[in-house]
């Protein structure tokens, strides 16, 4: 039953998240912090899952320690701290959220554009540091001019209905064939957005393809005094390349919120990395807005996290459902009804091999499979079936049985 689910949160995950557990009735045991790895491994135990940030560190010397865990939740977009394939080949799947903070970064683009547009940057800093320079040469409105959008995903597309929402013309660049919003258009190249946009701005994954995607040639390609803004992942822009484009005068200012270097806390600078050596060049340049990587760090955007990976983990846990899974063979069915009598939903996670699936399906032939869907990805795979017709008595014998099966991993029933 739900209450016996044990959901242990650390890093301090955010209310929302919190709420939905308890909500479903699920034992929480929260702490504000990481916890260090002997006690993480006490924890760990018992949990059936554990929701972390970027700072826990989820080893296969943590997790061969968790007897009862099914699911781990990274609130945050980054997995790197868990290791994914012990994870999956545990049983274990691994969720995120990618998606929380598209709108936070598209409002800051939007800002990031008219402050590029306005000089502002440059104006702040004179006054802040004593000095009054009130100038309008080379200062825009951003009504009637174009928006160059380099891939057109979460973020690219919400960008693109609120710059059109102020007057803007919104071209966009993709390597799949997207539907346009709004008034905008897909443009077959990349230098045809680059030729035709005032300000050019990168909303692509950081890939082998998109390293360097802007670079010396594209800088050219682009118009005299046109714009660059980088929010996606600091591969993307060559900055050297940059530099010199801004030094020619090529290019008249830049947003850039994303480094290939990043400091790994706050207090450092981007000196303080010998790797970012452009990094005295880069702020020396007038109207360059540089930011730490706060495209996505709103208060909204943590609230929304925590309840996109709360809801992916309580479906995981209620259903089975493992859409959106960053490990895992990604298998959902409708939710089973419950109401209706002698229903069992199988969950069996196995080894993706020949024969298992004629095993299972033996296993379960005394039964009506109502519905059935298995997905495998990499050495794991998941079955999911619907099963009627089922005596309360019978199911201790068919978990039994598909526990004792040569190839599993786990099982688990719902009813
Ligand atoms: P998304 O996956 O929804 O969209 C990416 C788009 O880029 C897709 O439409 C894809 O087809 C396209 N694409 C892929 N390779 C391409 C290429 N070579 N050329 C042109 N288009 C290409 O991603 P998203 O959620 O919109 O995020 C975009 C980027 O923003 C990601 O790199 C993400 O990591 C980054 N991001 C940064 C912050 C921040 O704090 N600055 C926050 C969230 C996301």
């Amino acid at each position: 039953s739900t209450g016996d689910i044990k959901i242990l949160l650390l890093e301090n995950v955010n209310q929302t998240a919190m709420d939905i557990f308890k909500n479903q009735g699920y034992q929480v045991e929260f702490y504000k912090t990481s916890l260090p790895e002997e006690e993480l491994i006490e924890k760990i135990k018992d949990a059936h899952a554990i929701g972390i940030r970027s700072k826990t560190k989820l080893t296969a010397n943590v997790l061969k320690h968790a007897r009862n865990l099914v699911v781990i939740g990274c609130f945050c977009i980054g997995t790197n701290q868990v290791d994914l394939e012990f994870a999956a080949k545990s049983g274990i799947a691994v969720f995120n959220s990618p998606f929380s903070n598209s709108r936070s970064v598209a409002e800051l683009v939007i800002a990031e554009i008219i402050t590029l547009a306005r000089q502002l940057g440059d104006r702040s800093i004179e006054l802040h540091t004593g000095t009054w320079n009130k100038v309008s040469a080379k200062c825009w409105e951003i009504r009637g001019k174009t928006l160059g959008i380099i891939g057109y995903g979460h973020i690219g597309a919400q960008l693109s209905v609120l710059a059109e929402a102020m007057g803007m013309n919104v071209i966009y660049y993709d390597v799949v064939m997207i539907m346009s919003l709004g008034n905008s258009k897909q443009v077959a190249t990349l230098d045809d957005l680059l030729s035709q946009a005032d300000f050019v701005t990168c909303h692509v994954p950081a890939t082998p393809e998109t390293k360097n995607l802007l670079s010396s040639p594209q800088f050219a390609a682009m118009k005299d005094g046109s714009y660059v803004i980088n929010a996606s992942r600091g591969t993307v822009v060559d900055i050297p390349a940059l530099i010199q484009a801004m030094k020619a005068g090529k290019i008249a200012g830049a947003a850039i919120d994303v480094f290939p270097h990043e400091p790994a806390k706050n207090g450092e600078g981007l000196f303080s990395n010998s790797l970012n050596e452009w990094s005295s060049e880069l702020c020396s340049l007038r109207n360059v807005i540089l930011s730490p990587h706060i495209g996505g760090s709103t208060e909204e955007a943590q609230s929304a996290i925590g309840v996109e990976v709360a809801s992916a983990l309580t479906k995981y846990i209620n259903e089975g459902n493992s859409s959106g899974a960053v490990n895992f063979p990604e298998v959902s069915l409708r939710a089973l009804d419950l109401d209706q009598q002698n229903s069992v939903r199988v969950l069996y996670i196995h080894q993706n091999v020949p024969g298992v699936l004629k095993t299972v399906n033996n296993i379960l032939s005394n039964h009506n499979i109502e519905k059935q869907f298995s997905d495998s990805r990499g050495d794991v795979a998941y079955l999911m079936a619907d099963i009627s017709d089922v005596d309360i008595i019978d199911i201790k014998s068919l978990y039994e049985q598909l526990e004792q099966t040569p190839y599993k991993i786990a099982t688990r029933l719902l009813y």
